[in-house]
C-alpha cells in the first residue's frame, strides 16, 4: 500500500504544487488547512490535474484533538508541515499571532506527531533565516538571524525541531530553506493567489499585466547590484515541489536533522524579473523606482550543492518557465480561485 502524508497548509501556494508531485510520485495525500490563505478549489484542481483524490480536512494545526483523531484514524508516515503565516509586514504588526500561529502550532503539530509515533516531518524554512548574509551565494552553513517576527518564527521553529532531535533521536528532520518561489502548474488551474495586495514581487508583476493593479514599484534602485535593483535567487514552485519529494526519500535513508537550501544558485534583480515577465505576457508593464523598503536585503542566491549531492535534487526549469507559467495561471484566473 502506497504511504500517506499529512500536508499541513497544503491548499496553500506551494503545498497545493507539491501535492501533485507527492500523487506523482505515488504517495497517497492528506491535507490539513484552516484556509485562512487558501481555498479548497486549490485542492480540488490539484485532484483533477493529477486524477486522484487528495483526502482534505478544514483545521488548525494548533488543535491537538483534531490532530490526535487525525493520527489514530490514518496510517501517516510523515509529515510536511506547509501551514504558516508569512507576510513580513504583518508579522512586525501582529507579533503574538504569528507566533501563536507558527511557532504554537509547530509544538501542538509536534507533540501530536510524538504521541502517535510519527517522527518524520519536513518543514518549510526560509532564506531569511540567514538575515543579511555577510558573503554570496549563501551555503547552509551560514550564520542565522532575524529582522522581523515572521523570519524569528521560522528560527524559532528550527532551533525547537533541533531540541526535539536531541531529545529522541528517531526524530527525522529536514529543514527546507526556500528562496524565492514563483511560477506555477503548467496548466494554469493552480498558483499563486494573495488574498490581498500581493507582497512579493511576481505575484505584484501579474497582477499588473492583468491589469489589476496600474504599475509596479521597485523597492530601490541605489543597491550595489548589477542595475541597482535587489537581487534574488527565483526559483520554479515545481522544482521546490519535486524538492520536498527528495527529502521524504532522504527522511527514509537517513536518522537526523538538517538544512538543505532549495534554489537555483542564480541571482536576478528586480528589472530582469520585469524584462522576462514583459516578454512572457507581451506587453509593456509599467513601473517607478520607489523608497527601499524597511528590511530588504541587496542580494540573496542560494549555493544549492548540499541540496545536490545529498537529495540528488536541483532545479532544472530557468526563468522563461517560471515568468510563463506564472502568466498562464493569472491570465486564465485574473481573480485567483474566486
Ligand atoms: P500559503 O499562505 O499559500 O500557504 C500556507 C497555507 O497554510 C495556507 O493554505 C493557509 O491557509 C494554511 N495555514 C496557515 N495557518 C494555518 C493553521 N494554523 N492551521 C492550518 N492551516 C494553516 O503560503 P506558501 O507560499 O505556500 O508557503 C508555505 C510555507 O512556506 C509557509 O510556512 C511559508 O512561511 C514558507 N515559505 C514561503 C515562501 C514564499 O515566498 N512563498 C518562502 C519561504 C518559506
Ligand atoms: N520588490 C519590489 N516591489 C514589490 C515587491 C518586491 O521591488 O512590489 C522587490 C524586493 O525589494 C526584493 C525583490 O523584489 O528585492 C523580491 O521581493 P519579495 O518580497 O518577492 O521576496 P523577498 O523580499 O522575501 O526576497
Amino acid at each position: 500500500m502506497s504511504k500517506t502524508i499529512l500536508v499541513t497548509g497544503g491548499a496553500g501556494y506551494i503545498g497545493s504544487h507539491t501535492c501533485i508531485k507527492l500523487l506523482d510520485a505515488g504517495f497517497q495525500v492528506l491535507v490539513l488547512d484552516n484556509y485562512s490563505n487558501s481555498s479548497p478549489e486549490a485542492t480540488r484542481r490539484v485532484q483533477q490535474i493529477a486524477g486522484k483524490t487528495v483526502a482534505a480536512i478544514r483545521g488548525d494545526i494548533n488543535d491537538a484533538p483534531l490532530l490526535d483523531s487525525i493520527f489514530s484514524s490514518n496510517d501517516i508516515h510523515a509529515v510536511i508541515h506547509f501551514a504558516g503565516l508569512k507576510a513580513v509586514g504583518e508579522s512586525v504588526a501582529q507579533p503574538l499571532r504569528y507566533y501563536h500561529n507558527n511557532v504554537s502550532g509547530t509544538v501542538v503539530l509536534c507533540d501530536a506527531m510524538q504521541r502517535a509515533g510519527v517522527k518524520n516531518l519536513v518543514f518549510s524554512s526560509s532564506a531569511t533565516v540567514y538575515g543579511d548574509p555577510a558573503s554570496l551565494p549563501i551555503n547552509e552553513a551560514f550564520p542565522t538571524s532575524a529582522t522581523n517576527p515572521y523570519g524569528r518564527s521560522k528560527l524559532m521553529i528550527e532551533e525547537l525541531l533541533g531540541d526535539l532531535h536531541v531529545s529522541d533521536p528517531d526524530w527525522n528532520i529536514a529543514l527546507l530553506r526556500y528562496f524565492n518561489p514563483v511560477g506555477a502548474h503548467p496548466s494554469g488551474l493552480i498558483g499563486e493567489d494573495p488574498a490581498d495586495i500581493p507582497n512579493n514581487l511576481m505575484p505584484y508583476i501579474a497582477q499588473v499585466a492583468v491589469g489589476r493593479r496600474e504599475r509596479l514599484n521597485v523597492f530601490g534602485g541605489d543597491y550595489p547590484t548589477h542595475d541597482g535593483t535587489g537581487v534574488r535567487d527565483y526559483i520554479h514552485v515545481m522544482d521546490l515541489a519535486d524538492g520536498h519529494v527528495r527529502a521524504l526519500e532522504w527522511l527514509n535513508s537517513q536518522a537526523g536533522i538538517r538544512a538543505f537550501n532549495l534554489g537555483t544558485g542564480i541571482g536576478y534583480s528586480v528589472l530582469d524579473m520585469l524584462k522576462a515577465f514583459e516578454k512572457a505576457c507581451g506587453k509593456t508593464l509599467d513601473y517607478v523606482i520607489s523608497d527601499r523598503r524597511p528590511g530588504d536585503v541587496a542580494s540573496c542566491y542560494a549555493d544549492p550543492q548540499r541540496a545536490a549531492s545529498e537529495l540528488d535534487w536541483s532545479a532544472r526549469l530557468g526563468l522563461e518557465a517560471m515568468c510563463a507559467d506564472a502568466w498562464r495561471w493569472q491570465e486564465r484566473n485574473p481573480q485567483g480561485y474566486k
